[in-house]
């Protein structure tokens, strides 16, 4: 090494310290820079809980006993020494000393003070910094131990008061050529310092807040100038979401300092937000690493790199935050009613995070990681705030951000990712000035599923690239390369699949296995008395013989299905059918009264018009609850702009018109979309219908519809049937006099069946590649009709690299005849079998001759 060997300065956190292994990984983090020339800088974390420990014990040398945490954090040194056989007196007996005389002198005071609780809590860091020098020079490495306060200095600002001056102080960030021209005299050494902390001007110990020591490495590295920066933690960087919520999010390979800071700030934990302003400042880039995984590349912040105009990279979320209504008419042309309300949360120490402003109301967010928002502190805001305006204060709210550049031009694009608002209360949208991020503030406990949602349409088909990389599935479990599902029942039946293909394409081909699985998870129910199975998904007749040997009625919505269900199933008892048809003509009840099978009725017309057909008869009313659900506007089956469904107002007249022909109500009918993901939708409809119920005293059996949702890519949320299970049973609870039933269509047979295509031609044209296959929208209509997307494999080359980025399209003469945008696949040849999934459920039933191209045939693969 020599004086113009670049630094590196890599930061260490808790895990990344705490076992004997970690400190392996450390000492060839280090030997790698040397082998590749760089001078490594090293500054490290307390042990992973120390902190909080430290914080337990100085709660507790004024207000208990500390004896009992001074040992846990003792043994927990001792147990890591003991690991990395290095000796735990003469390494950490200084440490020990100097923490038990702190702990005594606060005993003696009735509350710890800013510098007393600061002096404790740098114990953490100056322990195992001890602890990991003495290991890596038993290990023959050349090491120093310094002492970051004597480096680190904090700015001197007599105006933040005492607490933030000893527990989240701020330094200067200078290149440090003093330090500079010291260490390079051993230019052989490596140099191990701590994070977190720094001194005053009075040489006392303060600290740069909770998460500091990231802070603290972007100061040491302003003042080397290093190279990089690098911080190793415990996960490899920062995610397109938060992995552990979402599994499907994707590494972030590269990100600028703006869209780090904005990701840390808006709920991200990987960085903390403050150390970015260095790093930004003296332009040096900053990877993050993962000491659990080091070969991962993980993320790298620098400069902006090239505009690729805008787009979205992640979407966060920030919870615990509460959100603060000001309504008020005197604000419309008044002067200063901001100034004054914003003077306020001065006051009261409140920092406010986002803002929406409207002529009656104006609506700000406090971030708990800002503010400290204890009852007492927001009544007396009420308090101050109502003087001025109708202040409400709406409590465990989340902030749900987009995250990228120029957003604001991203409007038109967002619309579909805006369809996931529909069920949800949205309290405030903003949009940063900055045009970084889109935020909205939502009720806490709809964020996970919003976050997943909105992941799902901006990430669910993207390729990797030199942005976006792996999943963290990938990461973790080695799924596939390209981010699929390794368990779908295709892949096992590949061979199965490509010998059907052979003797015919297209074709579609459903799974035996997984129908009858899917049944199972419905039958699971324990709360529906009898599911029905909505036949338009796919009345295939083996399909319904198997659904019937299951033990599942049908729900058809015309005469032909019922013929369909008759044919294929002659034996069935009638009453395990259901017809529910939709401005039918009146003949067609008739009829199906005389089959026997349940008739709902969803207007009021025939019966008032054609009293005779609905004599002496049982019926079925199905009600529109008023809101629609769904994966699209177009499969959301209530409200106005639907037209299923008696509105309730209609009631009455249709209860008069029953009494008039003798005609008895005996169930009622809901329902209200498809690919619905919220499993208390079904629960809150029985409440719904119950509560209609009480005017029909025939009333049996409530009917909650389908429309039970399947993930359609990866990463999206599947309807989870255990807390659909659990709330079902709360809702047959609440009303015990009446049976449930539900009549799914897609849930059953969507996953079983895949649609198998040839591919005839491949074509480029400028950057767009296509492959086409031998059939399209004639057969899958979805992705045309409703943009529904189906992962799409080249199963004559599954597992080969992805290595071409292409629309799939069929040979329908429509620019619309397009199956998949952008897919990754392997290079592709015509001959190849293409497999598009999750096509069971409205693939055969939808498909049509047009252009006189006849759509695939069907065929229904058995267990065997
Ligand atoms: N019931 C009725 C009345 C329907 O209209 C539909 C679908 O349109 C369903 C059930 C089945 O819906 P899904 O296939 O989404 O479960």
């Amino acid at each position: 090494m020599s004086e113009s060997t670049p630094w590196v300065v890599c930061k260490f956190g808790g895990t990344s310290v705490s076992s004997r292994a970690r400190w392996d990984t450390i000492a060839e983090v280090v030997r790698t820079h040397r082998n590749e020339g760089r001078h490594p800088f090293l500054v490290c974390s307390a042990l992973q809980g120390i902190s909080d420990q430290l914080e337990v014990l100085v709660r507790e040398a004024t207000d208990g006993d500390p004896r009992p945490t001074l040992n846990t954090i003792r043994d927990r040194h001792r147990a890591l020494a003991a690991d990395l056989e290095v000796d735990a007196e003469t390494t950490l007996n200084e440490g020990f000393e100097r923490l038990e005389s702190l702990t005594e002198e606060i005993m003696q005071e009735d509350s710890p003070s800013p510098r007393q609780r600061a002096a404790v809590m740098a114990s953490g860091e100056l322990l195992s910094t001890r602890l990991g020098v003495a290991y890596l020079s038993a290990q023959g490495v050349p090491v120093e131990w310094l002492d970051a306060r004597e480096f680190l200095r904090a700015k001197d600002d007599a105006n933040v008061p005492p607490r933030r001056q000893y527990l989240a102080a701020t330094c200067a960030s200078h290149s440090d050529p003093v330090l500079q021209s010291h260490l390079n005299d051993n230019p052989d050494t490596l140099y191990l310092t701590q994070g977190f902390i720094a001194s005053n001007a009075l040489g006392e110990t303060v600290l740069l807040g909770r998460g500091g020591s990231d802070t603290s490495a972007a100061h040491f590295a302003a003042k080397l100038q290093a190279e990089r920066l690098e911080i190793w933690t415990d996960v490899p960087g920062m995610f397109t979401a938060n992995p552990s919520e979402v599994p499907s999010a994707r590494l972030l390979r590269r990100l600028g300092y703006d869209e780090a800071q904005e990701l840390a700030t808006m709920g991200a934990r990987v960085l903390h937000p403050r150390c970015l302003g260095p790093v930004k400042r003296h332009r040096i880039p900053l990877h993050i690493r993962s000491t659990e995984d080091p070969k991962v590349d993980g993320t790298i912040v620098a400069g902006d790199g090239p505009d690729v105009g805008p787009h979205v990279k992640a979407i966060s979320a920030k919870d615990e935050v509460t959100a603060v209504s000001m309504d008020t008419l005197g604000m419309w042309q008044e002067v200063g009613f901001l100034a004054d309300v914003f003077q306020i949360f001065k006051h009261h120490g409140l920092s406010v995070d986002l803002v929406a402003t409207s002529e009656a109301n104006v609506t700000v967010t406090l971030d708990p990681q800002a503010n400290a928002l204890d009852a007492d502190v927001l009544d007396r805001l009420l308090h101050d705030l109502n003087q001025y305006c109708d202040a409400e204060l709406i409590r465990s709210c989340a902030v749900v951000s987009l995250v990228g550049r120029h957003i604001r031009s991203l409007l038109s694009d967002l619309g579909p990712a805006f369809e996931v608002f529909d069920e949800k209360k949205v309290h405030l949208v903003t949009q940063a000035a900055s045009d970084l991020n889109m935020s909205f503030v939502v009720d806490e406990e709809q964020a996970p599923r919003l976050v997943r949602e909105l992941h799902a349409q901006f990430f669910g088909a993207k390729a990797p690239d030199a942005i976006f990389g792996p999943r963290w599935q990938e990461l973790v479990d080695s799924v596939d390369a390209d981010g699929r599902q390794p368990d779908a029942w295709w892949r096992d039946r590949r061979e199965d699949l490509l010998t059907l293909a052979d003797e015919q394409s297209p074709r579609y081909v459903y799974s035996e296995a997984t129908i009858r699985e899917k049944s199972d998870d419905v039958h699971a129910l324990e709360a529906i008395e009898q599911p029905f199975y909505a036949i338009k998904a796919n009345p295939h007749p083996d399909v319904l013989r198997l659904l019937e040997e299951e033990g599942v009625g049908f729900e058809c919505v015309s005469p032909g299905e019922l013929d369909r269900v008759f044919e294929a199933v002659p034996d069935i008892d009638p009453e395990r059918v259901l017809f529910q048809p939709n401005f039918a003509a009146p003949e067609e009840y008739a009829e199906a009264f005389e089959r026997g099978v349940h008739v709902t009725l969803d207007n009021v017309q025939p019966l008032v018009e054609r009293l005779a057909i609905f004599a002496n008869e049982e019926i079925f009313v199905r009600v529109d609850p008023g809101e629609g659900h769904g994966h699209h506007r177009h499969v959301r089956t209530a409200g106005a702009q639907s037209k299923f469904g008696v509105v309730p107002a209609e009631l009455e007249r249709l209860r008069a018109a029953a009494d008039r022909a003798g005609t008895s109500v005996v169930g009622l009918h809901v329902h209200v979309g498809s690919g619905i993901t919220d499993e208390d939708t079904w629960a809150d409809l029985v409440d719904f219908l119950a509560s209609l119920a009480t005017d029909f005293p025939d009333v049996r059996t409530l009917n909650v519809g389908g429309g039970l949702g399947v993930p359609d890519r990866p990463g999206a949320a599947p309807v989870d049937l255990d807390s659909l299970n659990d709330v079902l049973n709360e809702a047959a609870a609440r009303h015990p006099q009446y049976t449930l039933w539900m009549e799914p269509g897609r849930y059953l047979v969507a996953e079983a069946g895949v649609l198998l295509a040839q591919v005839t031609q491949t074509k480029a044209k400028g950057p767009v590649h296509y492959i086409g296959l031998d059939t399209g929208m004639n057969s899958l209509i979805r992705p045309a009709l409703y943009g529904a997307y189906h992962e799409i494999a080249n199963l004559s080359r599954l597992g080969d690299a992805l290595s071409v980025t292409a629309d799939v399209v069929g040979p329908i003469c429509e620019t619309g005849d397009v199956l998949g945008h952008n897919r990754q696949l392997p290079d592709t040849d015509p001959g190849d079998v293409l497999l598009v999934a999750t096509t069971g459920a409205y693939g055969a039933s939808m498909a049509n001759h047009y252009n006189l191209r006849p759509p695939a045939e069907e065929v229904l693969l058995s267990d065997d």
